[in-house]
């Protein structure tokens, strides 16, 4: 039977509607400096009453970039507009979305990398002069019609830096990065989440969820959300530390923090390459999972645990770690071979 992969598994819209979701700076938990510099930009242009510079939000998925510009939108008492680039196939999916907006409105763009190069260039004089060309009519009558907008914020997010072209980067007044979460951090972040639930949960049982959940409030917050039904069930509401650690193990997490996945990949490059290098085309195969998943959900945190490691012949296990792994996956006999 194929297992379940909490990484990936697609969350349950109402469900998250049920969970908790900060509404302001104190509620958003961790990135202290991130947060501090937003609310001192978000503060000024509302004393200003001018909308906030465009702001480019570097991260992997399930960080919070979502979340905060939320929270600027509410500081600014402005709306927020959420789309993303890969939805926006056509230019005149963003200009219609474009002329929507009231003055000072956020738009937020998640994944603006992967907006297609015409609608790209949209935004160019949107974000720099608040105008958009747009062609009207067909044919030999067709004409150019240049657009005013309202004044408004992009905030753009992207899991991929090196992806955005340099004209579009230079119209952003702003650019942040924001970095995996620690697991203190995370803690409370699933402490947050329990008392909204209504979860008895320790200190230390909170600290243990935090551990697998790869420096990312999404992963916790999903992983919390699946040990909820076991405390329930079987528990009266009580997630104390036996229950979690049987409840990770229901979910495939192992005591490193490891999904199936992630064990079956570092498995093969063991079993099959002796411990790499491998490319990343041939793990992709081996494993049967796609390139780019493995790039943005497996690969980040293995990279940050150290048990795995990029080379330019491709990917393998340090030297550190390949006595423990061979241990793991082909038992106390493996180093003799
Ligand atoms: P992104 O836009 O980076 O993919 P989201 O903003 O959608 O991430 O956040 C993913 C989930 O994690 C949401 O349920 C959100 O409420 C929660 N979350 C993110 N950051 C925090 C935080 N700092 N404190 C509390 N919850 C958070």
């Amino acid at each position: 039977m194929e297992s379940i992969d909490i990484l990936t598994l697609q969350e349950v819209p109402e469900e998250l509607k049920m969970d908790f979701c900060p509404q302001t700076f104190d509620d958003y938990l961790g990135q202290k400096e991130l947060k501090n510099k937003l609310a001192i930009y978000t503060q000024a242009a509302k004393m200003r009453n001018e909308p906030l510079d465009h702001l480019l939000l570097f991260g992997p998925p399930g960080l919070g970039k979502t979340t905060l510009s939320q929270i600027m939108a509410q500081i600014m008492n402005v709306g927020i507009k959420i789309c993303s680039g890969p939805m926006m196939e056509r230019t005149g999916d963003l200009v219609a979305i474009l002329s929507g907006l009231e003055p000072r409105d956020i738009l937020f763009i998640d994944e603006i990398h992967r907006m297609p190069t015409a609608v790209e260039e949209i935004l160019y004089s949107a974000m720099e002069h608040f105008r958009v060309d747009v062609i009207i009519g067909q044919g030999a009558g067709a004409q150019s019609v240049n657009l005013p907008l309202n004044p408004f914020t992009l905030i753009g997010a992207t899991t991929k830096s090196g992806m955005i072209s340099a004209p579009l980067r230079s119209r952003f007044g702003i650019t942040e990065r924001i970095d995996f979460y620690k697991e203190e951090d995370l803690q409370k972040i699933i402490l947050q989440s329990a008392q909204f639930l209504k979860i008895t949960i320790s200190d230390s049982s909170a600290l243990i969820i935090a551990k697998c959940s790869r420096g990312t409030p999404r992963i916790a917050k999903k992983i919390l959300r699946r040990i909820r039904d076991f405390a329930q069930v079987n528990n009266n509401n009580i997630a104390d530390e036996q229950l979690v650690q049987d409840g990770l193990q229901f979910l495939g997490l192992d005591n490193d923090g490891l999904s199936k996945t992630d064990n079956a990949l570092l498995k093969k490059i063991i079993i099959n390459f002796n411990g790499g290098p491998v490319g990343l085309e041939t793990l992709s195969s081996l494993i049967g999972e796609d390139k780019d998943t493995i790039e943005a959900v497996y690969e980040p945190f293995l990279l940050r645990k150290g048990f795995l490691e990029k080379t330019a012949r491709g990917r393998q296990i340090p030297h550190k770690k390949l006595p423990y792994l061979k241990r793991k996956f082909l038992g106390q006999n493996s180093l003799l071979t």
